[in-house]
């Protein structure tokens, strides 16, 4: 296919940066759906191109195999060596991919947490990519980061992030936005209804499955990763293995609580069209691409945050088909609850929910517990004062580039209160 002009402008300021003499240090926001990974891909080819190894980190063994998979697709045939290690990877897969990478073969490796451990080494590692960046923390970042010297990073994010959120936490990246969806894309429709409604829901799913389409269920994750959450999704599975007219199709369950090898089959059977319903907790909420599922139930919807329910949203609307997104709202959902819902329906700019969704929920909620910290200011409002954030970004610039090490006699107590209060992070700093 052909980038779309957003795909284009995105690759394009990859490719200025890694021509400069400084490593590249850039963020790239899409929205779902809109192709990052082509781009990322992109700058690995350069990197490989150029003999390097580059890395491509992902939050969870679905995507790592996902991508592993539709990146051998897309450049299988140019004979681009691409490696996947996560958790799961067998030892002796593991130390052959050590000895490929000790050997310095030029080579991209798609990854887990696996990528971080201690022992693993990337002695040509000229591009760290990471995808979905708000699963990771800075420190992760920074530990893949240091397995090469100084090497290009490329941040990727379905979470458009509120303009002052950007500045606060991201002020060090330069950013691309990819605006606008690849062509070919089925309309996506957001509809609004409650709990009382559900026979209705389970007609029009009936239909689409009927129709040949596939349909995801949604269910709050309780705790993450807890028994109550299998609970929640087994039950929801239960119910409507109980309707009559869903009878004949096929129904599978995905949760937390699984073993990686046990999801990634659940996962291939539905991608395969063996099932025809998948009821799951928010694992599936990053980046997995089935283009034939056109509709997305979301149970007790008022239990999520809009970022994330356009996230979910997102993973329906893929293919050529109309799509639909339907938010039910439990029943003891308020009226404020309900006012936010309508207006995910009403958008579908997800940065305009973003920024709705730090209004009501605040940065820290925005982020989830990983990133909270970064954002705790005590005098800030990040959804109001973006013009003060902005003049202290240029302070803070202007600061750096007349006195970096804080010498100056007059900078000395802002020396000590820096290392006071961000020690912690100003060692990733020091030592980078
Ligand atoms: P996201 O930005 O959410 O990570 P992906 O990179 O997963 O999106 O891309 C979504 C789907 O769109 C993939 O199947 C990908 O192959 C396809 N795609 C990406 N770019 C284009 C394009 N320019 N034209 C058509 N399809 C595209
Ligand atoms: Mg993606």
């Amino acid at each position: 296919f052909t980038l779309t002009d957003g795909q284009d402008s995105a690759v394009r300021d990859v490719f200025a940066d890694v021509a400069r003499a400084r490593p590249m240090h850039r963020l790239i926001v899409g929205d779902v759906g809109s192709g990052k990974t082509v781009v990322a891909l992109l700058a690995a080819c350069a990197a490989i191109e150029a003999g390097q190894q580059a890395a491509l980190l992902v939050p969870t063994e679905i995507l790592a195999r996902q991508h592993g998979e539709s990146i051998v697709k897309l450049v299988g045939s140019t004979g681009l060596p691409v490696a996947v290690l996560t958790g799961a990877t067998s030892a002796v897969d593991r130390r052959a991919l050590q000895a490929r990478l000790s050997a310095k073969e030029p080579m991209l490796v798609v990854g887990t947490h696996a990528l971080l451990e201690h022992k693993l080494q990337f002695p040509s590692l000229a591009l760290a990519i990471v995808d979905e960046q708000h699963r990771f923390g800075v420190r992760q970042r920074a530990a893949l980061s240091a397995k090469g010297v100084l090497p290009h990073m490329l941040v990727l994010t379905a979470t458009p992030i509120p303009r002052t959120l950007q500045l606060a936490c991201f002020g060090d990246l330069d950013l691309s936005v990819i605006h606008g969806r690849p062509a070919g894309r089925g309309r996506l429709v957001t509809r609004v209804t409650d709990e009382a409604r559900f026979p209705h829901v389970v007609e029009f799913m009936a239909r689409e499955l009927a129709a040949g389409r596939q349909a995801f269920v949604v269910v709050p994750a309780i705790e993450e990763g807890k028994i109550a959450d299998l609970r929640a999704a087994e039950t929801e599975v239960e119910r409507l293995r109980a309707q009559p007219l869903l009878a004949k199709f096929r129904l599978g369950l995905l949760h937390g609580k699984m073993k990686p090898d046990d999801k990634q089959d659940v996962m291939d059977a539905f991608r395969r069209g063996e099932l025809d319903v998948l009821v799951a907790t928010t694992v599936i909420e990053v980046g997995v691409d089935v283009p034939n599922a056109t509709l997305m139930v979301v149970e007790n919807s008022e239990r999520f945050g809009l970022t994330q329910l356009h996230q979910l949203r997102g993973r329906v609307g893929r293919g050529e088909h109309r799509s639909v997104c339907v938010l039910v709202a439990g029943a003891t959902a308020g009226a404020r609850a309900r006012e936010r819902l309508a207006l995910t329906a009403e958008t579908d700019d997800g940065f305009e929910l973003a920024e709705a969704d730090l209004v009501l929920r605040g940065p820290g909620e925005f982020w989830g517990t990983r990133q909270a910290g970064l954002t705790d200011f005590k005098l800030a409002d990040l959804a109001r004062d973006e013009p003060l954030l902005l003049q202290a970004r240029d302070a803070g610039r202007a600061l750096v580039a007349a006195d970096a090490q804080l010498l100056v006699p007059e900078h000395a107590a802002l020396r000590t209160l820096l290392r006071e209060r961000f020690s912690g992070a100003l060692e990733l700093a020091l030592a980078g």
